[in-house]
């Protein structure tokens, strides 16, 4: 049985509502974007502002992110907007300029929780911090990958620890970018009741048309949070363009999700 007294706990301690809502680009790109988007979104059912600064392409050529200078762009979208920002770390350097540039929420990617050696170091960069940590499953259906990540980062002493169910990949082609697998997600959450569990449609669906489903799925599944990728021109956005949604639509989709009051 889910217990969400840490949630609870988040909720009160950085004034979020529930479901709590991740919503920014795929990518910094400029400042210019950067600041836009945050603020189209302050004022909004969104708590927390994401964007990816350092990307971790599958194959190379691709746009990589715009690295350190990106930490700047978003304490001045921070102090500008009001919202909480997160950034993804993949090593422990990024960790090391995250903090030191108050980010308030780090994740880890994909394709990083797959190898328990960067998840190791990540987690002793992070050692006994407060901020928020999210994990996200492995980009394979291993529960037990996963699992590791959220028991290493439990040994180093992180109690604000939350996961980001982003789907699965999988050789063959399907209506999904990323297969969900519910069942991983909520099997993870059996072992660990007490993290907030937290849904990733758009790279579930890598297309915007199914966002609104995949999230009212998760809601109805009880999830305590949503992350949408949200950007200001999503057909132009430098990476993850079919799957980005503008603020208005992501107002939107809000706005139409049937959403369960928390009960425990
Ligand atoms: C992202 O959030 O933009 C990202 C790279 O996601 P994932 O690690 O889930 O592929
Ligand atoms: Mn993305």
């Amino acid at each position: 049985m889910q217990n969400h007294k840490q949630l609870r706990n988040w909720l009160d301690e950085f004034k979020l509502e529930h479901p709590i809502v991740i919503a920014g680009p795929c990518s910094a790109e400029t400042e210019e974007q950067v600041l836009d988007i945050a603020h189209q979104l302050k004022n909004s059912d969104v708590s927390i502002y994401r964007a990816g600064i350092w990307k971790p392409r599958t194959r190379p050529g691709g746009f990589e992110g715009v690295g350190a200078i990106g930490l700047k762009w978003l304490q001045k979208a921070k102090s500008e907007s009001g919202l909480l920002m997160a950034v993804e770390v993949a090593t422990a350097a990024h960790v090391k300029l995250a903090l030191e540039h108050d980010i308030d929420v780090l994740w880890i990617g994909a394709r990083t929780t797959v190898n328990p050696f960067a998840v190791q170091e990540i987690a002793d960069a992070l050692q006994d911090t407060d901020k928020i940590v999210l994990v996200k499953n492995p980009v394979n259906p291993d529960l037990a990958l996963w699992l590791g990540g959220v028991e290493r980062l439990y040994k180093a002493g992180i109690k604000k620890l939350g996961v980001i169910h982003r789907g699965f990949s999988t050789y063959e082609k399907t209506k999904y970018r990323n297969i969900p697998e519910w069942q991983i997600a909520i099997e993870l959450q059996s072992r660990f009741p007490d993290l907030p569990l937290i849904c990733d449609p758009s790279h579930i669906t890598g297309k915007r048309d199914m966002i609104q489903e995949i999230a009212q799925q998760a809601l109805d599944l009880n999830y305590d949070g949503l992350m949408i990728e949200t950007h200001n021109n999503p057909d132009e956005a430098w990476s993850d363009a079919a799957q980005q949604v503008t603020p208005e639509r992501l107002k939107q989709i809000l706005d139409d999700l049937r959403i369960r009051q928390l009960t425990t």
